[in-house]
């Protein structure tokens, strides 16, 4: 039977480049510091070349086997060096990942193979705040580790340490501390979490894939950073990414352990095939040289003297940004942001009044939140939405870089603008049929149709394509139970992913 060819015949090299610069045009702008989430832009001239560059030399490398290409070793070891140096102590050894999600998936499984084979452990545990980032969960899903979540503060939205404390049990193979969260840009308290996981024998990993490569320099900045890192007693093991705040192209992360026995037990070696003999420290096997490349150049070019530059911008946007938030009518501030993460939440009635630091006016708004987030949208700015969880409110959550810096001015006037005009719109509500329709729905049984019927609904049917504005969608999406909204989510994705 004759089937279409899967490629055309072949074209000119200068028209696919042509073809891939015109797609970049409907993306969020990665440059130019009006991107709060996603992406890291130091705002330093010919950086990205330097990163291309190096990741261009090392393209065709294979990092899978370091005999063979020796120079891998040699750059890992210096970026691994280089992450010890600044977090670890005597003793610490890690691996360069892809990105925070690896880093961590490889932390789980560590810590899972050495509660096995160390405390017999077979039904393992790891215990979370629940501001813990998603990729733990996806961890322990991938691993088979029962996860168990322990709500935060909510006031601080920091973890409760004492709650922590009295989750650990004799299964628990592993206790999360972030520096800072992902959500709330607040810091765990990591030293008494760390000490009542030594205390009953529980390995500790500390989240500081955004905070790790910013905090140390915020505190050379002069800044005051609480101790989060291996140097506090108790804590085993910490991942960092370096694709965040060390600037570099995205796929590049490390994940550090207390010790040569800890990180034993992340590598996966197999000789019980004809094939060449296998040991992969990471996810995965073949890999390009050129990500680690591009991070050992970046790392290498900004220096000591250039993160600590960076981390001071970023404070100095932080500061200015806070301070503009805290004088908007209804808009508040959550947690004391550590560095560089801020989220918001916005009040329903016009209270006439500045809120001043931490002054809750009334109940956050869902609606006019996301109304904002959309307007913002419209004015070229992206803030991205959190939604409403266990009792924590629904927010806009910012990533501040250094690009940002010149860009606060700017955003805080829009932002004023933007949240009169979100205040005038009619509110987006559930529709009382649909939100009936999905409580009746069971996840796990979901036919085709019902998913067809809910999605609709909300306004992402079959060629609808992505909605404009995201307002009704999320308003949607937070009405609905958890696992009824991952399914959807799942479904969504897989309708944008068509093939
Ligand atoms: C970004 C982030 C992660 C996950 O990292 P990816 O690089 O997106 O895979 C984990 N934890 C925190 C706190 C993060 O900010």
């Amino acid at each position: 039977m004759p089937t279409d060819p899967a490629l055309p015949d072949g074209r000119p090299a200068a028209e696919v480049l042509a073809e891939l610069r015109a797609l970049r045009r409907a993306d969020a702008p990665t440059r130019g510091g009006r991107t709060f989430a996603y992406v890291y832009d130091a705002g330093l001239d010919g950086l990205d070349e330097l990163a291309a560059e190096a990741y261009t030399a090392f393209a065709t490398v294979n990092g899978l086997d370091p005999t063979v290409f020796p120079s891998v070793a040699r750059l890992e070891n210096d970026v691994v060096g280089a992450v010890a140096a600044l977090l670890g102590t005597p003793g610490a050894q890690g691996t360069f990942t892809s990105g925070g999600t690896e880093s961590i998936l490889l932390a789980v499984k560590a810590a899972r193979d050495h509660a096995r084979t160390v405390r017999g452990i077979t039904a393992p545990r790891l215990v979370l705040p629940s501001t813990a980032h998603a990729a733990f969960h996806k961890a322990a899903a991938y691993l088979g580790v029962e996860p168990v979540v322990v709500p935060v503060d909510p006031v601080t939205f920091r973890a409760d340490a004492a709650a922590m404390a009295a989750a650990l049990t004799d299964r628990t193979a592993l206790v999360v501390a972030s520096a800072p969260s992902y959500a709330h840009g607040v810091i765990d308290p990591v030293a008494e979490i760390a000490a009542a996981a030594s205390a009953r024998g529980v390995l500790c990993h500390v989240d500081a894939c955004i905070g790790g490569w910013i905090l140390p320099y915020l505190r050379r900045a002069g800044r005051e950073v609480a101790p989060f890192d291996l140097s506090v007693p108790g804590v085993t093991s910490l991942s960092v990414d370096l694709h965040k705040y060390a600037y570099a192209d995205k796929g590049a992360s490390v994940v550090l352990y207390r010790d040569a026995e800890l990180r034993r037990h992340q590598y996966f070696a197999h000789a019980g095939w004809p094939g060449y003999p296998v040991v992969n420290p990471t996810v995965q096997g073949t890999k390009s040289g050129g990500l680690l490349a591009q991070a050992w150049a970046v790392l290498q070019h900004v220096g000591e003297e250039g993160y600590t530059a960076l981390a001071g911008r970023v404070a100095e946007a932080s500061d200015r940004l806070l301070a503009g938030l805290r004088s908007l009518d209804g808009v508040r501030v959550l947690g004391d942001p550590a560095a560089g993460l801020v989220a918001f939440t916005v009040a329903g009635e016009d209270t006439g009044a500045p809120t001043g630091a931490g002054e809750d006016t009334g109940a956050p708004d869902l609606s006019l939140l996301l109304h904002l987030a959309d307007e913002m949208r419209e004015l070229g700015w992206y803030l991205q939405p959190q939604l409403s969880f266990d009792g924590l409110p629904p927010n806009l959550h910012l990533t501040l870089t250094p690009a940002t810096v010149g860009q606060v001015d700017a955003l805080l006037g829009d932002l004023a603008a933007a949240l009169a005009k979100a205040r005038s719109l009619e509110p987006v509500t559930v529709d009382p049929a649909l939100a009936a329709f999905a409580a009746g729905l069971d996840p796990q049984t979901l036919g085709p149709d019902e998913v067809a019927a809910v999605l609709a609904f909300a306004g992402l049917g079959e060629g609808a394509g992505l909605p404009g504005r995201m307002a009704p969608v999320l308003v949607l999406l937070d009405a609905l139970p958890g696992p009824l909204k991952e399914r959807l989510l799942s479904e969504f994705i897989g309708s944008v992913f068509r093939i």
